[in-house]
Parts: C-alpha cells; sequence; structure tokens
C-alpha cells in the first residue's frame, strides 16, 4: 500500500437527482475529510454539477466517467473536457472496458481522449485488463501491450501527463469474482517496469468487483495505490464502510512504521 490511496467511485448509468445527491452528502458528513483515502466521485454527466456543489469544501474530488475525443463542433450529445472542467471536473475515467466494447473505442480514439484530458489539465484514469478468453489463453500482457500503447506515444511525448493506470480485468467487472492478490500483484510489476522504461512514476489502481469484504487484502498490496469501486459505491454503507477500512488499515501501517 503507497503513502496515499485511492478510492474511485464510478457510478456508471445509475441514480437520479435525490439518490446522488443524498449518496454524496452522506460520503461528505462521514469521510470528506479524511485524508485517506483520496476519494474521486464520478456520477453520471447531468449529475456532475449538483454533486460539485455538495463537494465544495471537502477533500472529496469530482471525476466524470468519459469524455468527448472532439474538441468542440457539431457533435451531438457528447460533452467535451473542456466543459467537464468549466464544472469543476479533475479526474476523467478513460478506455473502460464498457465503453470499449459497447461504445466501440479504438486505440485511436482513445489516445484523442487522452490528449484532450491532458490540454485541458485533468488526471486520467485510463482503464486497461484482459477479457475472460484472453485471461484462459494466457494472453493478458499481449492484451496489456495492447491496450497500453495511447499511453505510452503520448508519456514519449509529454512526460508531464498525469494519468493513472486502472488495472480492470474485464471478467471481474461486476461479476463479484475479484482478481486474487496474486494476480494484481503480478499484473502490476509487469506495468511497472514498463513505465519504470519510461522514466515515469505510475499510480495503478484496481477495479473488479471490490467490496467492504475484500478491500484489506488489496490496502495490502504494496504496488498499488488505490481502487475504482461499481457496483459497492452505489451504497453509501457500503462505500463509506470501504473508505473507513482503508482509512483504518493506513493508520495502522503508518503506525507501524513510526
Ligand atoms: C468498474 O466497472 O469500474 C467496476 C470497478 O465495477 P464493479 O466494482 O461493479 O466490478
Amino acid at each position: 500500500m503507497q503513502a496515499s490511496f485511492m478510492v474511485v467511485a464510478n457510478w456508471k448509468m445509475n441514480g437520479c437527482r435525490d439518490r446522488v445527491t443524498n449518496l454524496s452528502h452522506e460520503l461528505i458528513t462521514r469521510c470528506g475529510f479524511l485524508n485517506q483515502p483520496k476519494i474521486v466521485l464520478c456520477p453520471p454527466y447531468i449529475y456532475l454539477e449538483r454533486v460539485q456543489e455538495t463537494l465544495a469544501s471537502s477533500k472529496i474530488s469530482l471525476g466524470a466517467q468519459d469524455l468527448s475525443c472532439e474538441n468542440n463542433g457539431a457533435f451531438t450529445g457528447n460533452i467535451s473536457g473542456e466543459m467537464l472542467v468549466d464544472v469543476g471536473v479533475q479526474y476523467v475515467i478513460i478506455g473502460h472496458s464498457e465503453r470499449r466494447l459497447n461504445n466501440a473505442e479504438t486505440n485511436d480514439i482513445i489516445l484523442k481522449k487522452l490528449s484532450i484530458a491532458q490540454f485541458q489539465g485533468m488526471t486520467s484514469i485510463f482503464c486497461i485488463g484482459e477479457n475472460i478468453v484472453e485471461k484462459q489463453l494466457g494472453n493478458t500482457f499481449k492484451a496489456i501491450d495492447h491496450q497500453l500503447k495511447p499511453v505510452i506515444t503520448l508519456i514519449k511525448n509529454d512526460p508531464s501527463i498525469k494519468c493513472i493506470v486502472a488495472y480492470e480485468p474485464v471478467w471481474s467487472i461486476g461479476t463479484g469474482c475479484s482478481a486474487s492478490v496474486q494476480d494484481v500483484e503480478r499484473v502490476n510489476k509487469y506495468i511497472k517496469q514498463i513505465f519504470n522504461d519510461l522514466n515515469y512514476p505510475i499510480k495503478i489502481i484496481y477495479g473488479g468487483s471490490v467490496n467492504e469484504m475484500n478491500i484489506e487484502q488489496f490496502v495490502a498490496i504494496k504496488s498499488l495505490d488505490g481502487v475504482i469501486v461499481g457496483n459497492a459505491s452505489l451504497s453509501a454503507d457500503k462505500l463509506i464502510n470501504i473508505c473507513m477500512r482503508v482509512e483504518k488499515q493506513t493508520m495502522n501501517t503508518l503506525a507501524d512504521i513510526v
């Protein structure tokens, strides 16, 4: 576990005005001023501003679930990076497997999105991860190599890019079947080596069926800088429990070091 551990809540296409407001209010009341973990809430676009208003004086940050690969113009239905920054977004999820699959997002599109996020000064939460077939064929690293291409291209061009890699094996998302500690450590080691060779201090977070029962095993992984939580982040109690457990475990670890 690293000095600063992140919990990113990906609410996906869930909630309504009241639910989203209540969820963020409850979280702020109980976790809004914790030094650990660093919490990022990613509501649906339409509720970004509402959540931002509730977060105002807390330590919790606002994230978006995606952005357009275009800057502005005749792109009906799209939301630009500039618009996100305008409403207070600091983090943006890019390349989530649901978007790669359902919206046919290719590496070219993802590269454009990463470039725009970089230009707008947001931190990209860049998702990668193998699907079940790739895992079964032993092709996890091959899949990761392919998915990492856009971010490697950008870093070579501009090492000041702000990017966090989210390792989210597709087979673990929303299935209740999280990756093992060994799986995560093995993949983290592989990713870290790639970024070490580029002299880029990469942070890696894990996503895939993280909940309040298994969070501690992920916090204990030294090479891991945080988690991204989908389903469990839709319940205030579950999300608060996750954050509280991270806080407690972090404090205990720091006390052991001192
Ligand atoms: C996700 O889709 O980013 C995610 C982590 O989902 P879940 O926690 O539901 O597996």
